[in-house]
């Protein structure tokens, strides 16, 4: 059936007081981008799109609460970009391409400049993917922003946590460290001179080229958001394997090492959330990713058993006390 051309709502119009539906025309004007399987967009009770012939829905939400997910005075635009890419990351880890969002906003005031700017963080990194706004919420009540986004993968190619083999290698994109590194030095107030390290975690790059090309050639993948060892944990416990890190072989950016001596930059690296790289399996005879857009790093390798441990380069094994981010613990 086709729903042929809707209407687009009214132009904003100059406004008394800006009111829930004020504050939901100015999101909806600031992040316009039209696609062509978007039949009903912002404005109806529902959204209506169409997904690819042959392809499955992928679907996947984050919430960023202000005070637990992002200093209270962060940025307005960082905030817009980061609760986007945050969830754009768990498509990537999917191997999806990204389609469209849906936004539920709650807000303590109307405050229209943190609007706007919230909404062009949210809509520049938006813009990059081709993602449509279709819809969402718009509340009063303490900050906090939920996504929802929604992508496609070809039939069946999802890349899931349950893959991984015994013997695969551990791989991981990008460099680690250097989110946790960035929150680490704005607690300690030292951020000036760090630009690389708070750029890692104000405006996270979701690795979605990286996960469609993976689609196919990694055995498991997740996004690394709360901590490379919890995270890597999820694929172990779901694939029923093990795995064994070598401590030496994490990537890290000129900047962490230039900034950190090398307990705590392991630290950053192994319990440190926030950097959305990749963590992936692969085959053991797969040594090389030509096909990926950002360099890839073998970090370990799966064996029987659970859990992860990390070793030294003498062989000897490293505790790890903290091992990620987990909410409703102490
Ligand atoms: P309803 O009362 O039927 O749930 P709303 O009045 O909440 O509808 O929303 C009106 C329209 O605006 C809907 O299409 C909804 O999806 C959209 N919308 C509301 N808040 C947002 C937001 N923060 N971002 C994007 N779209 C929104
Ligand atoms: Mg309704």
């Amino acid at each position: 059936m086709a729903y042929g051309r809707v209407p687009r709502p009214r132009p904003l119009s100059v406004r008394l007081a800006m009111s829930e539906f004020a504050l939901i025309d100015l999101i909806r004007e600031r992040c316009a981008f039209e696609r062509s399987d978007v039949y009903v967009g912002i404005g109806d009770d529902g959204a209506v799109a169409r997904p690819p012939a042959g392809q499955d829905l992928v679907i996947s939400a984050d919430t960023l609460v202000a005070g637990v997910h992002f200093p209270l005075n962060s940025e307005p635009e960082d905030i817009g970009w980061k609760v986007l890419a945050v969830n754009l990351s768990d498509l990537a880890a999917m191997g999806a391409v990204p389609a469209w969002a849906t936004l539920a906003l709650t807000l303590p005031t109307v405050d229209l400049n943190w609007v706007r700017c919230f909404a062009d963080g949210f809509a520049a990194l938006a813009r990059q993917h081709q993602v449509a706004l279709i819809g969402g919420d718009t509340t009063q009540g303490a900050l906090s922003i939920s996504v929802t986004v929604h992508g496609f993968v070809p039939q069946g190619r999802a890349i899931l946590r349950s893959g991984a083999r015994i013997g695969d290698t551990v791989w991981v994109t990008g460099t680690l460290g250097d989110a946790a590194a960035g929150l680490h030095l704005l607690r300690e107030k030292k951020s000036s001179g760090a630009a690389h390290l708070m750029g890692r975690l104000h405006r996270p790059t979701p690795r979605i080229a990286a996960g469609m090309a993976l689609s196919g050639l990694a055995t498991a993948a997740i996004d690394v958001s709360d901590g490379l060892l919890a995270d890597l944990g999820h694929i172990c416990r779901q694939s029923g394997v093990a795995a064994e890190l070598q401590a030496n072989a994490l990537p890290g950016s000129p900047a962490l090492l230039a900034e950190f001596e090398s307990d705590e930059r392991l630290d950053f690296q192994l319990s440190g959330g926030d950097d959305y790289e990749l963590c992936f399996t692969a085959s053991p005879e797969r040594r090389e990713f030509p096909q990926l857009d950002c360099p890839v790093t073998p970090i370990g390798r799966l064996v029987a058993g659970d859990g992860v441990i990390v070793r030294a380069e003498n062989g000897s094994e490293i505790v790890v006390l903290k091992r990620g981010w987990e909410h409703f613990t102490s």
